[in-house]
């Protein structure tokens, strides 16, 4: 592989160290922290020490003041760890903190992100609710004014962080008679009265990364956390979607890299038959399938990499990087029949690449979703 034109020599740098924090930080205890069903809170302090919340946020404001390009670099150095019990670091970086850094006001900006770099306040975003996913307009859980103030009443679910969560950008209906013109954002504050969380959801993988169900029992949250204007919410989500889908897309080109290269690996060495499982026909045609396959992925998603980085990356350009990008790493389920029986033991990264990078074909959008998108720009 060439390397790679975006990247400059201080985000090769940047990756040393992120990488090294993943290593000596993360990788020894992930094991420990997946039967905890989170990672400790402390972690995220020391990753925020350590650089790596909020890389893009600018520096006025507490954050790294990188671009884009640094945000890649966690990313995939998270995808390529198999790091998956700091997903979420993602998600509040590089998704909740942007949204806070195109919405806020000034003042919020300086009052909410300098925390969120620091690792001292951890944030999740709530969307999702048990009636409603892909169909976001559906939603039932509403904040309606009353003086100063909104009552927030409702439930949301599979919250990424949603157990560490100091604040969450909740998506809210504020006019709950016009649909999609009726939703607000809000940075709510979860120490407040009338919140709590469920326990948390037992997933087929990502088993480090706390995945909550939160709740909302007449809350009361002052008028100035709404994040943007009022009724505006859905278009703020429709605008931020092209860089989360492009995020999801380099996590997969990257999650699908190290499994090949774990698998040639294991390949070239396990033996049967007197010969290494690579020198049969079938197992080295099906690495060259997917090698095909993994430099195909590379090519589009950095060529929506350079696009995005132009700011000439459109909905449907995301949407597709992100749906071709989730399903290529279908094949980890043929790269994992090459491991036999060690194929299923957890303590094989391949077992875990398998139900870890599974949801990326889920959030963000499903694939059905991504397809339904692509084909409306035919
Ligand atoms: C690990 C994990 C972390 C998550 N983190 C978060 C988070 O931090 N915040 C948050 O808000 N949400 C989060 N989610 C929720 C996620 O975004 C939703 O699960 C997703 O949007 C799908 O919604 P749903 O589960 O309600 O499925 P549904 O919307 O009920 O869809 C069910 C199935 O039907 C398909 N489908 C739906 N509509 C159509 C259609 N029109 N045409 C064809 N097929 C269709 C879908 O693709 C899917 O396959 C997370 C989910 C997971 C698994």
């Amino acid at each position: 592989m060439s390397r790679r034109k975006s990247f400059t020599s201080d985000h090769d740098m940047f990756r040393t160290s992120v990488h090294r924090f993943i290593a000596e930080r993360i990788m020894p205890f992930h094991a420990q922290w997946e039967e905890d069903g989170r990672v400790p809170r402390e972690l995220w302090r020391e990753a925020g020490a350590a650089g790596i919340l909020c890389p893009n946020i600018p520096e006025e404001y507490g954050g790294g003041g990188g671009d884009f390009l640094y945000t890649a670099v966690v990313i995939e150095e998270i995808a390529t760890a198999l790091a998956t019990g700091v997903t979420g670091f993602t998600t509040h970086s590089d998704i909740v903190a942007n949204y806070l850094l195109h919405l806020g006001t000034e003042e919020q900006k300086k009052a909410w992100l300098p925390g969120m770099a620091t690792g001292e306040v951890v944030g999740s975003i709530a969307m999702t609710e048990p009636s409603a996913g892909s169909d976001l307009k559906a939603i039932r859980t509403t904040a309606l004014p009353d003086g100063d103030e909104y009552i927030v009443n409702g439930q949301k679910t599979f919250i990424t962080n949603g157990f560490h969560a100091d604040r969450v950008l909740l998506v809210a209906k504020t006019d709950p008679a016009a649909g999609a013109r009726g939703i607000s954002l809000f940075w709510v504050d979860t120490t407040l009265p009338g919140f709590s969380r469920g326990k948390l959801l037992d997933k087929l993988g990502q088993r480090a990364q706390d995945t909550a169900e939160l709740f909302f029992s007449d809350m009361r949250i002052p008028a100035d956390c709404m994040l943007g204007e009022p009724n505006k919410g859905f278009s703020y989500l429709m605008g931020e979607l092209v860089r989360e889908r492009l995020m999801i897309a380099l996590r997969c080109a990257a999650a699908l890299e190290a499994a090949l290269e774990w698998t040639i690996s294991y390949t070239k060495e396990r033996q049967a038959f007197g010969k290494a499982l690579i020198e049969n026909q079938h197992i080295r045609f099906k690495l060259a399938d997917i090698k095909a396959l993994t430099c195909a992925t590379r090519a589009f998603v950095d060529r929506c990499l350079e696009e995005f980085m132009a700011g000439d990356l459109d909905a449907d350009g995301a949407a597709m990087a992100k749906l071709w990008a989730s399903e290529a790493t279908s094949a980890i389920d043929d790269l994992l029949q090459m491991y036999g029986g060690y194929g299923y033991m957890r303590e094989y990264p391949i077992a875990r690449a398998l139900t870890d990078v599974r949801p990326n074909r889920i959030y963000g959008g499903s694939s059905e979703i991504m397809r339904e998108l692509i084909a409306r720009a035919l």
